[in-house]
C-alpha cells in the first residue's frame, strides 16, 4: 500500500534518512520543518499518516498532536511520534497528547518502514483518539 506521508522534523539529516527509506518503498513523503508548517500542510494536503518529531523549535510535537486531534477534519489521521527522548514515560506522554504510535530515534533502517506500514494497515477508527 503506497501512502502519502507527512514528515514533520526539523533535523535535515533525520528528514533525509526517513524520506530516503520511505520513498525507496514507493511512498510519497511531504516534508515540514516546523510544527506550524506541519499543521498547515496537514490541513492542505490531508496525508494518510503523520510522522512527527517531538523536539521541534517553537511549537513542540505534543502541541502539534493536540492541535491535530482537536480538529474534526484531521483527527482521524494517525500520528506516529518519532522522538529521541529516551525517558520512561515519554511514550505515555505522546499517547496522552493523542498520538497513535511511537518510534524511538535513532530510527532503525531495517524496521522503520515496516513499523510505519503497520500503522497504515490498521482500519480507520473514527474515535481513535478516544480508544487509546
Ligand atoms: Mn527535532
Amino acid at each position: 500500500m503506497m501512502a502519502r506521508i507527512l514528515l514533520i522534523e526539523d533535523n535535515p539529516q533525520n528528514r533525509y534518512l526517513a524520506c530516503f527509506l520511505l520513498e525507496r518503498r514507493g511512498h510519497t513523503v511531504m516534508q515540514a520543518q516546523t510544527g506550524q508548517q506541519g499543521l498547515d500542510m496537514a490541513a492542505a494536503l490531508r496525508p494518510d499518516i503523520i510522522l512527527l518529531d517531538i523536539q521541534l523549535p517553537g511549537m513542540d510535537g505534543y502541541a502539534v498532536t493536540r492541535q491535530l486531534k482537536s480538529d474534526e477534519a484531521l483527527r482521524h489521521i494517525p500520528i506516529v511520534a518519532v522522538t529521541s527522548f529516551a525517558m520512561q514515560g515519554d511514550q505515555a506522554k505522546c499517547r496522552e497528547a493523542g498520538a497513535e504510535g511511537y518510534i524511538e530515534k535513532p530510527i532503525n533502517p531495517q524496521s522503520f518502514v515496516a513499523e510505519i506500514e503497520a500503522f497504515l494497515a490498521r482500519p480507520a477508527s473514527p474515535g481513535a483518539a478516544d480508544t487509546i
